[in-house]
């Protein structure tokens, strides 16, 4: 770290405090964030903690070294979610997660995102899953039982922890099945036994496949570690996920500690409501950025990330059209304000301690307004939004809204009347392309190209 960087803090969800960030190793700081489920296409609540933790790995390159930062967010793509849809569209569940996921990339790509350091699938450590399940159960905290393993909650002194919850409430929260191969109603499932139709790995408890609790304490094991310093998600899965991961990889490895820093984003509503699909508010980040579902028109990544950082990452956030087209707004004068400047490097010193105090991405852009453009170029790109990237998506779709062929025959006309020395004409032609936005560049070579400007 240089003398001069601010002091990061971050809300720990499990002391409930704003602490100041000390990582195991500040030459490589290590961060795990639960991913998606890769059965569908991932819907704008889903885009939250994706964008927020974003935002928190690029400050956390600028403070400690691009190449001294470990990121590591999961693919889910074995689940009874992923099961239920192969089957229901006749297809294979390799076939629905790679197109799943290569529609995510893309949208999160849309969205500004840096693709993380390593982005493991389940399926493919379910070895670090079998070896997980083996040591629990050899340090006395996991049991095998009629071709299931279940973690004993009642074995961990410490477990709930995170989420702070009475057992009764627990309980409640866990939607538990009662099974008679459970020896307590709160113990979960860390192996199930797999039917002939459905995937499942040889394991010295039959043919099965892992619950999802135990995918991300094996993945993060692997690329992170048995101790690590950041773990991210939803609010929504403190319990019972995150509960669940840090007792099986506590339990397994015998630390006071998962990660250090348990780090959780906020709900996300609609319009004032839940997101729900009975509702008809359902919306992805798909259709967001390629149809007109939403407000009757499209939206570049960057209008929709932005939207999304003006709130505090904490705080519950309402997804509105208005939002968006404030956050638009915002953009169009940035846009204007930094005009051709190239990019200085980010040395906004406000931006950087508002960020520092527990990402405090409101109060970093109130203070944006004070930069030069400059500056403002640098700042901007700390939050992952890029102007540039803006400005052709604007381009793009003013391009689109001009017909292409009567701009080409007008070209033609021109270049006609240009040949016969008719400069008035030229001129007229000229004017006329003006005025539809389009803008001609006369080439050496005798030809005319144009491009559309706002
Ligand atoms: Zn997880």
């Amino acid at each position: 770290m240089s003398s001069e960087a601010p002091v990061l803090k971050l809300y720990n969800t499990l002391s409930r405090a704003k602490e100041e960030f000390r990582p195991l190793d500040p030459a490589n700081v290590r961060m795990y964030v639960c991913g998606p489920t890769v059965y569908d296409y991932a819907h704008i609540g889903n885009a939250r903690p994706i964008i927020v933790f974003d935002v928190l790995f690029r400050l956390l390159r600028h403070l400690y070294g691009a190449d001294h930062v470990t990121y590591v967010r999961n693919i889910t793509d074995v689940d009874d979610k992923i099961n239920a849809r192969a089957a229901e569209r006749g297809i294979t569940i390799r076939e629905l997660t790679e197109g799943t996921n290569k529609i995510f990339q893309e949208d999160v790509k849309a969205l500004g995102c840096l693709e993380p350091s390593v982005q493991p699938r389940a399926t493919e450590h379910i070895a670090e899953m079998i070896a997980l399940i083996e040591k629990m159960i050899a340090a006395g905290h996991a049991y095998a039982a009629d071709g299931h393993v279940l973690f004993d909650v009642p074995s961990m002194a410490e477990y709930g922890r995170l989420s702070r919850r009475p057992l009764d409430e627990m309980i409640a929260g866990a939607r538990v099945d009662v099974a008679p191969y459970k020896r307590g109603d709160m113990d979960f499932v860390l192996w199930k036994p797999s039917k002939e139709s459905e995937p499942g790995w040889d394991s010295p408890w039959g043919r099965g496949r892992p619950g999802w609790h135990l995918e991300c304490s094996a993945m993060s094991w692997k690329h992170l570690g048995e101790v690590f310093d950041i773990h991210g998600g939803g609010i929504d899965l403190v319990f019972p996920h995150h509960e669940n991961e840090i007792a099986q990889t506590r339990c397994a490895f015998g630390h006071e500690a998962m990660a250090n820093y348990w780090m959780h984003n906020g709900f996300l509503q609609v319009e004032g409501e839940k997101m729900s699909k009975s509702l008809g508010n359902f919306v992805t980040i798909n259709e967001l950025l390629h149809t007109e579902n939403f407000g009757g028109r499209k939206w570049p990544g960057e209008v929709l990330r932005l939207a999304m950082l003006r709130t505090h990452y904490r705080q519950p956030i309402d997804f509105t059209v208005k939002a968006l087209e404030e956050a638009e707004a915002s953009l169009r004068k940035w846009s204007a304000q930094i005009g051709a400047v190239s990019a200085a490097p980010a040395a906004a010193g406000e931006v950087l301690n508002a960020l520092a105090d527990d990402l405090n991405t409101p109060l970093a852009l109130a203070s944006l307004h004070e930069l030069d453009a400059a500056a403002l170029d640098g700042a901007l790109k700390l939050f992952g939004i890029d102007i540039c990237a803006y400005r052709q998506w604007v381009e793009g779709e003013t391009k689109q809204a001009v017909d292409a062929e009567q701009v080409s025959s007008l070209i033609s006309s021109r270049l006609a009347a240009r040949a016969a020395k008719n400069w008035a004409e030229s001129d007229r032609i000229r004017d006329e392309l003006a005025a539809m936005g389009v803008a001609l560049k006369d080439n050496k070579d005798g030809t005319t190209t144009w491009e559309v400007k706002r």
